[in-house]
């Protein structure tokens, strides 16, 4: 069993939550919006960290958040080949479970 999000540490802390896919739009190859259950307040410009629990680990990183505030979030995706994160996230469709920072950074 993974560990709980809330304990894995970075830098500095953050809080993290399970959420859901609720929608997927690949654009072209390689390239797609994720649509997630969570809302967040966030003001344009800010991003969150997205997460996967890999087999090497849990990795996370940064995504420009997409929609707007107080709607449901999203983030446009580019796939990076050769990427730790990346091709793990092109693998995930509606349904699928994927760890987010429960508030937006930046500014
Ligand atoms: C504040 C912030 C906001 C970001 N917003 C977005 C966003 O909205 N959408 C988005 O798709 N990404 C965004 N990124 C980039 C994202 O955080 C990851 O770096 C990216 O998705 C690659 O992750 P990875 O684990 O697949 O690749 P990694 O394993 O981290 O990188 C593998 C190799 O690819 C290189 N690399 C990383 N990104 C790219 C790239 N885009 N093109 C070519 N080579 C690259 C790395 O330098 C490294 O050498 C943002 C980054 C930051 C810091």
């Amino acid at each position: 069993m993974p560990p709980s999000p809330r304990t894995v540490s970075f830098n500095k802390p953050l809080s993290l939550v399970d959420t859901t896919i609720t929608g997927r739009h690949d654009w072209a190859p390689g390239l797609m919006t994720l649509k997630l259950a969570e809302r967040g307040a966030f003001r344009p410009g800010q991003f969150m960290n997205l997460g996967l629990y890999l087999p090497s680990g849990f990795v996370s990183r940064s995504y420009s958040l997409a929609s707007a505030p107080g709607e449901p979030l999203e983030v446009l995706l580019a796939r990076v080949g050769e990427g730790e994160l990346t091709p793990a996230l092109f693998e995930l469709r509606e349904g699928a479970s994927i760890v987010v920072d429960t508030k937006a950074q930046g500014f």
